[in-house]
Formats: C-alpha cells, sequence, structure tokens
C-alpha cells in the first residue's frame, strides 16, 4: 500500500494511492488518526486502511494535490553518512566501526514535485540519493534479528547538502537542514510489499543523467544494524525516519565538480517506491 501526505487548497491531509488517484483518510479512520504519523501510531497501517469502509471517502486526482513530506512531523531525523564504500571512497575518508550519524529538522523536508530552495550564503548544492526507513513501533534495545518488524514503511530521500556549510567544521548539521533542502517521498510503500529492503536499486538522476546507481546490499551499515544501534541511544517512536546514506557520485567528488542550480531538475528512483522529483529554485 502507498501511503502519502499531501495538501489540497489550504487544507493538509493523508490518503492512499490508488492509480491515479489518493483517497482521502481525513476522518475516515476514528478521531486520534489524523495523520500519517498518527495512523503509523495506530497500528498496522496497511491493516488499518484495509480494514476501514472508505466507501464514501473523498477521492483526489493526485494532479490535483501537492504531495508533502510522508512524514511532515516526525519526532526525530536520523541520517547516516559515509554508508556505502563507493562513497566513503570517493570523500577520502576513513572507515568507521560504527555508522556516522547526523541529524535533520524536520522543517527541512520537502514533498515530491516541491522546489528545493538554494540559500543565499552558498552555491555549494549538492544531492543525496537514499532510501529512507519509517519507523512504526516504538522501541529501545531493538534486537537486530527483530529490527524489520519496528518498520511501518519505506520510502526515497534526497538528503540535500550545501557541502561548503556541512564541512565547515567536522559536525555536518549545518550542511544537512537548510530549509527546503529534504526532498522525502513520493510515498511510503507500507512493509508488507518490501519484504527484503536489502534488495532495491537505487539511481539518482540530474536532468536526466544518471549520476548514482547502487543497491541497497551494498549498505556498510544495513538496515538492522543500524536500527539496533540507533535505539540504544534513543528511543526510536512511530513516524521516526532513518536516512540510510548515499552511494557514490556525489556531485562535489566529480571532476568537474557538479552543484545544482535553479532550473535544474533532480530525481531519486528506487524500485519497489517510485520516482521522487523536485526542481531547484533560488530562495
Ligand atoms: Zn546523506
Amino acid at each position: 500500500m502507498r501511503l502519502v501526505t499531501f495538501s489540497i487548497g489550504s487544507r493538509m491531509s493523508f490518503g492512499m494511492v490508488d492509480g491515479d488517484n489518493v483517497v482521502d483518510l481525513a476522518g475516515q479512520l476514528g478521531d486520534g488518526v489524523t495523520d500519517l504519523r498518527s495512523l503509523i501510531e495506530a497500528g498496522d497501517a496497511a491493516a488499518l486502511v484495509g480494514a476501514a469502509d472508505l466507501a464514501g471517502a473523498p477521492t483526489h486526482s493526485l494532479a490535483d494535490v501537492t504531495l508533502k513530506p510522508v512524514i511532515p512531523n516526525p519526532d526525530k531525523i536520523v541520517c547516516v553518512g559515509l554508508n556505502y564504500e563507493t562513497h566513503r571512497k570517493e570523500t577520502g575518508r576513513d572507515k568507521t566501526e560504527h555508522p556516522v550519524l547526523f541529524t535533520r529538522f524536520a522543517n527541512s523536508q520537502i514533498g515530491h514535485d516541491e522546489p528545493i530552495l538554494l540559500p543565499r550564503v552558498s552555491d555549494k548544492l549538492d544531492y543525496e540519493g537514499e532510501l529512507a526507513v519509517i519507523i512504526g513501533r516504538r522501541g529501545r534495545y531493538i534486537d537486530e534479528a527483530d529490527a524489520l518488524g519496528y518498520v511501518a514503511g519505506y520510502a526515497c530521500y534526497n538528503d540535500g547538502t550545501l557541502r561548503d556549510w556541512q564541512r565547515h567544521t567536522h559536525q555536518f548539521t549545518p550542511g544537512k537542514t537548510f530549509p527546503s533542502t529534504g526532498p522525502f517521498g513520493p510515498w511510503m510503500v507500507t512493509a508488507d510489499e518490501l519484504t527484503d529492503p536489502a534488495s532495491l536499486e537505487l539511481t539518482t538522476r540530474l536532468n536526466g543523467e544518471v549520476m548514482q546507481n547502487a543497491t541497497t546490499d551494498m549498505l556498510i551499515f544495513s538496515i538492522p544494524v543500524l536500527i539496533n544501534y540507533i535505539s540504544c541511544f534513543t528511543e526510536l517512536v512511530p513516524g521516526d525516519v532513518i536516512v540510510t546514506g548515499t552511494p557514490g557520485g556525489v556531485g562535489f567528488k566529480r571532476d568537474p565538480q557538479v552543484f545544482m542550480k535553479p532550473g535544474d531538475r533532480v530525481e531519486v528512483e528506487i524500485s519497489g517506491i517510485g520516482v521522487l522529483a523536485n526542481p531547484i529554485e533560488n530562495e
């Protein structure tokens, strides 16, 4: 099942994608379920929506809604750096015994087709195509063997980065969380439909040209390892997002370097999920 967060007019809502349409789930699933995060908190999202009587639910054409970040209001977004060997090597950074982690703020996120904004203080805007994991159950000290049972679903993510601000010091965060630099979408595919997240193909295209291509079995720290490690230092809760890292081929390590500029269009495609595409505009 594909679940989305969207706006129509001035109203935010959430829904289930059905072909070229989205079934509006607002008000259909009980009082406590007001958005995608609260749906995930309520239990198995695909099962809850599947069991609901949606005969009276409004349906919109996907063309008439604005897709928003899959989870616009996560409790936390944890990003993984240097999690593909091809990217670690191109950056010249040392291998680490534990995953390199940094965070994003929720207001850095945007939906499919919303513009990535180039801020006035940098011209070093780079793409990072990544697989995002959306947590479905609360947990700490989650065993690797049980970890995939804590996943609600998967989506594409573009960890848009201002390379100069990332590298001002050894802490990545400033370059990783500028407003409207983190496309997250186009939707969440529920975990029952993606039972092997280590078998997906990830491709990033800039203006139609392939810039990154990898399979998710190449992750240095697998999704179960990441969930175990992160849940040791923080409690994971439904709606939390883990952005699992980017493969080689980023723009700033190319010769010549490539940075995204207004008028460009960047796409992240993951097999079994779909295509997350965004134009670039000036702030
Ligand atoms: Zn990244």
